[in-house]
């Protein structure tokens, strides 16, 4: 997703207090941000930010970070947090970055769960190093992650999900859930939190695929 340029939204993100501005600079202490020892969870490639801030307001006792690598798209997120429903929420903070260096951000151990939505699908087979479920990225994630640590991804591409399963599984990851066919799923589905894109896309009839990666 890339919106048109939006000439306020540098501004807005340099200014704006749910926006972490110097990320690197919280390696290792990213607890201190939210000066408590909550777990750490974080969506990488957030897009308009429905679905950590709705994960943020039903769970008080983990810290969402909210990863996305354009402004323009981000300012969408950080305007959903300025209203009503989100705007007391302790528990989020927002990160401008490109993932690829996302090894930067965290330490070792310090991501519990890293959530991929509907992400990219960069369709050529020269692009797929770019994937965020390929084996370069699994790489970074097995970096920041904390042993036990868990990827869930939700796509309704069924060729980036079969991708993604087995490029999780050469890995040497361990595949706890998997489906098909999310919003029919009895014990998955059970507090799933629909994204933007989700929403579109099952609107439209199309099934939604989810796994759970656990860390080697
Ligand atoms: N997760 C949202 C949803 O499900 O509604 C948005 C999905 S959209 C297709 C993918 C988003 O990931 C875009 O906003 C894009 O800018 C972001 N993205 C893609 N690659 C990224 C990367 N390497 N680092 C950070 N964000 C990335």
């Amino acid at each position: 997703m890339r919106l048109r340029n939006i000439p306020r939204a540098e501004g807005t993100i340099q200014t704006h207090p749910a926006v972490i501005k110097r990320p690197e600079a919280q390696r290792g202490c990213w607890r201190q941000v939210f000066s408590n020892k909550n777990p750490i969870h974080i969506e990488i490639g957030m897009g308009k930010g429905g679905f950590i801030l709705n994960m943020a307001l039903m769970h008080p006792d983990i810290n969402y970070i909210g990863i996305e690598r354009y402004s323009s798209v981000l300012l969408r997120a950080v305007e959903k947090f300025d209203t009503e429903e989100f705007k007391e929420l302790k528990n989020v903070r927002f990160v401008c970055m490109d993932a690829q260096n996302i090894g930067d951000v965290f330490s070792h151990n310090e991501v519990e769960r890293i959530h991929l939505n509907f992400s990219d699908p960069w369709p050529k087979a020269r692009h797929a190093k770019r994937r965020l479920t390929s084996k370069e990225f699994l790489a970074r994630y097995e970096e920041i992650l904390e042993p036990c640590g868990q990827i869930e991804f939700k796509t309704d591409n069924t060729e980036l999900f079969n991708f993604s399963l087995g490029q999780a599984k050469e890995a040497g990851w361990t595949i706890s859930k998997y489906t098909y066919d999310l919003h029919h799923h009895e014990t998955l589905n059970r507090g799933n939190v629909r994204t933007e894109y989700e929403e579109k896309f099952s609107s439209k009839g199309n099934p939604i695929n989810k796994m759970i990666a656990v860390r080697k």
